[in-house]
């Protein structure tokens, strides 16, 4: 197997260990398929190159808050927080997030069906079952966009967050060509962003007196994040709340301020 780094370029085919799962990478012009297989099937393949982010990365915290490299980024993410299950949770979210986006490009109800239950599956509100079913159900798509919807059902939550990602970069690049490559970059960073916050900045003790009204902007309603930022900002909690009047930001499920006000890992 290929000990890999972030940033590395690889044959397409070439087994690589995320985690305990050891996952194959293909890539044609107009698809983009992963999965796991055992390293006796990886043996088998060969192709063309394409990048990975690897299982050890080292950033500052300068470096995280202007990156516009998702592989470095979660490969980051993935050696500081490898070991810790909630993450996974977010993983997902982001996932979804990426998703939205192509929404309008997602013609066939399952690929619409599995990033519904992507997003149901990171609140726990189905099961491992049901997220497999919905996996399974949207495997035949063959778009880019259908692969990010795919994707983001997929069982590894790290896979889901990677792939559903760089899928939904290929379905807008087909579909607006690539020059949205950049603005894809800087706004999928930036939603990375949204959800894992700065991770070199521990957090306060949570206000549990204002969790109401985050729980609110959870489910939905997200025009009164600027009411949660003034509160907070009033309370002492000044760059929490700055995050939340910053209209350059595009809150999504997973923001890293709700989640600390609501108790969510
Ligand atoms: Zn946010």
């Amino acid at each position: 197997m290929e000990t890999v780094k972030p940033g590395d370029t690889i044959t397409t085919g070439t087994s690589i260990r995320v985690g305990d799962l050891v996952i194959l990478v293909e890539v044609s012009p107009n698809q983009f398929v992963q999965k796991a297989i055992s390293e006796e099937e990886a043996a088998l393949y060969s192709g063309p190159k394409y990048r990975v982010y690897g299982t050890e990365s080292r950033m500052t915290e300068s470096e995280w808050l202007g990156s516009v490299r998702l592989d470095e980024m979660l490969g980051f993410l993935h050696s500081k927080w490898i070991e810790r299950k909630q993450i996974s949770r977010k993983l997902r979210l982001f996932a979804v997030a990426c998703c939205r986006p192509i929404r309008h490009w997602l013609s066939d109800e399952r690929s619409i069906r599995a990033v519904e239950v992507a997003e149901a599956y990171a609140d726990g509100l189905m099961n491992q079952e049901e997220l497999t079913i919905a996996y399974d159900a949207a495997h035949d798509a063959a778009t880019a966009a259908s692969q990010a919807a795919h994707s983001c059902a997929t069982p590894h939550a790290w896979l889901a967050a990677y792939f559903a990602c760089s899928s939904a970069l290929y379905s807008a690049i087909e579909a607006m060509g690539s020059s949205v490559s950049s603005t894809w970059h800087r706004r999928s960073t930036d939603t990375l962003r949204d959800i894992f916050g700065n991770p070199f900045r521990p957090l306060p003790p949570r206000p549990e007196v204002i969790a109401p009204l985050a729980e609110q902007i959870y489910a939905g309603a997200w025009d009164q994040m600027p009411i949660l930022g003034e509160w907070l900002q009033e309370h002492g909690y000044w760059s929490e709340g700055e995050h939340c009047l910053d209209p350059n930001i595009h809150h999504v499920k997973g923001c890293w301020v709700v989640d600390w006000v609501t108790g969510r890992e």
